[in-house]
């Protein structure tokens, strides 16, 4: 049975209930409990669970240390192309946005993965629009082929593709891929997918158990908070992780928490989660899901990601930049303005690529990010807390 089969018999109604109404004392009681059930899960996310924080961190971080160790890995995204054929309202990379654009070259995304190095990655994502002009499928098997010799953990997180599409990147050196959900509310998902490909939610749904198929061996999955109600998303992600790791138990399955932020256009997040709400959901993740990597990303401010470190996050971004070239000012020189999918003249004499003070490239970002700190700020906090920061996730070479 695929997911999209499963995922629509979840009994959601019941689930929400839990979710929205469970006590202290019922979520108490699943603290110590082993092989936690989805309507365990849906206690522990529970209002009422607030009540009884310190116990769940306190258990989470125990359970975190005993699987994973003490330590952060840590990865960094590598914006390829921000060009795309779809409009999702509360993306600056939509269509019809009117922002600088630009698709690198695998010499400059070369040169954008040696700074990188530089700072000490080895694991990079590589992060594209849906454009299956610019990012075709060949395009980014060359962009894999230009990085792998140097960088052993290389993943994708581009429009989903078929299976056989997957395959030639997987051998180009590729291992892992990320695909967000969005929203797991299918009347959101429709209202926030304008135009497009990916107003196809089940094609979407679906993704990881492609790519699987392909030989991706490391999986990344998530909804965005901000579009549904939190504890909805919550569920639908943690039944999404549950079904992964029983059926692709090849994979390394992770899973992201990005909050809404802003970008180009202006949306505003449609629902909240609050700092504490968010430790209690990556507390919950972690009882329920003892095997799942949990990720955290510049998104999100420095102090609340310095205090999720102890509690069960396993892998961070740092020093990030959400611009294609944003590290090194490559391919700045080929930037052009493009609006409602077409390319528009700018004004004679006009020098767009030249960037403003304090950037490399005036290419506009996917959304602004809130740590600011560098790679090795992050990697020394890591330190001072007792953790190691490892800047490899993966060797082909030790897998059988
Ligand atoms: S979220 Fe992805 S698919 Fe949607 S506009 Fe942004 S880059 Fe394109």
């Amino acid at each position: 049975m695929t997911f999209v089969e499963e995922f629509g018999r979840l009994p959601m109604a019941g689930l929400l209930q839990r979710a929205r109404e469970g006590t202290a004392a019922e979520a108490r009681a699943c603290i110590g409990r082993s092989n936690l059930t989805l309507g365990d899960f849906a206690q522990l996310i529970a209002p009422g669970a607030d009540e009884i924080l310190e116990d769940l961190c306190q258990r989470s971080q125990v359970m975190t240390q005993r699987r994973f160790g003490k330590v952060i890995r840590f990865f960094a995204p590598l914006y390829l192309s921000n060009e795309c054929i779809n409009n999702c309202k509360y993306c600056g990379f939509s269509r019809d946005n009117p922002i600088l654009r630009v698709t690198l070259s695998p010499e400059d995304v070369a040169r954008e993965a040696q700074e990188l190095r530089q700072q000490g990655f080895r694991n990079i994502l590589l992060v594209a629009g849906e454009h299956p002009k610019f990012v075709s499928g060949g395009y980014l098997a060359a962009c894999v082929r230009a990085l792998h010799e140097e960088v052993p953990s290389i993943s994708l997180e581009v429009g989903p593709m078929e299976t056989e599409d997957y395959r030639p990147i997987v051998e180009a050196g590729a291992d892992g891929l990320v695909v967000y959900q969005e929203t797991y509310n299918r009347e959101v998902y429709a209202d926030m997918h304008t135009a497009g490909p990916k107003r196809n939610f089940d094609w979407r749904l679906e993704t990881p158990e492609r790519a699987y198929a392909a030989g991706f061996r490391r999986l990344g999955i998530a909804p965005l908070y901000g579009l549904a109600e939190w504890q909805y998303e919550a569920l639908c992600v943690a039944a999404h992780a549950d079904y992964l790791l029983r059926t692709c138990w090849k994979a390394q399955l992770t899973m992201s928490l990005p909050r809404l932020r802003p970008c180009a256009g202006e949306f505003q997040p449609l629902t909240h989660m609050s700092d504490r709400e968010m430790a209690r959901l990556v507390c919950a993740f972690r009882l329920f899901l003892p095997d799942c990597g949990l990720v955290l990303s510049t998104r999100e401010p420095a102090a609340l990601r310095d205090g999720l470190i102890r509690i069960g996050i396993t892998m961070m971004s740092a020093g990030s930049h959400t611009e294609p070239g944003g590290y090194t000012g490559a391919g700045k020189e080929k930037l052009h303005q493009t609006e409602r999918g077409r390319i528009v003249e700018l004004a004679a004499g006009a020098s767009e690529w030249a960037p403003v003070a304090g950037r490399a490239t005036n290419a506009t970002g996917q959304f602004e990010i809130a740590d600011e700190r560098s790679a090795g700020e992050v990697a020394a906090l890591v330190r001072r807390l007792g953790y190691e920061p490892v800047w490899k996730d993966w060797d082909a070479a030790l897998t059988t």
